[in-house]
């Protein structure tokens, strides 16, 4: 099965929106990116497309990637240093638990709606939205290479 089927417009917009939304509950900057497969560690690659996005670049280092190699339905949310220094160990479990259980019935765009609003509402309290807000990365989501783009 070719789980980019599973991405229509209307999914891609909503993943857009979804982070349009949760960023209106916290200063975090949420960050997608999806590639086909992830052929090395699936956190050291994660990492590395967090550098490579330059997601480490907010005044609060409230970044927040979720990475997926879509058609192995592998999924990671990496966050900055920012966010690891205030929050436990196993913050993101729940929420990366929610996503799988929907990689799980093969709702990839679905689950990423889910975690993003999860993860809104999770960083709420320790980095709440404040006025004057600036949206410091972009809310489009990004793919590894133009083969990967749908
Ligand atoms: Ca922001
Ligand atoms: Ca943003």
């Amino acid at each position: 099965m070719n789980f980019w089927e599973e991405f229509t417009d209307e999914h891609k917009a909503g993943i857009k929106r979804a982070i349009e939304v949760a960023e209106m509950n916290t200063s975090g900057e949420i960050r997608v990116h999806l590639e086909n497969s992830c052929k090395t560690d699936l956190f050291d690659r994660a990492a590395d497309i967090f550098a490579k996005l330059e997601m480490h670049k907010t005044k609060l280092r409230n970044g927040i990637l979720f990475y997926v190699a879509v058609n192995d339905r592998k999924f990671a949310i990496i966050g900055d240093v920012g966010i690891n220094q205030k929050v436990p160990t196993g913050f993101w479990d729940e929420t990366k638990e929610a996503v799988l259980n929907y990689f799980r019935m093969n709702q990839i765009p679905e689950g990423l709606m889910e975690g993003i609003r999860m993860a809104g509402e999770q960083l709420k309290e320790q980095f709440p939205y404040e006025m004057g807000d600036v949206d410091e990365l972009t809310n489009e989501i990004s793919y590894g290479s133009r083969e990967d783009e749908i």
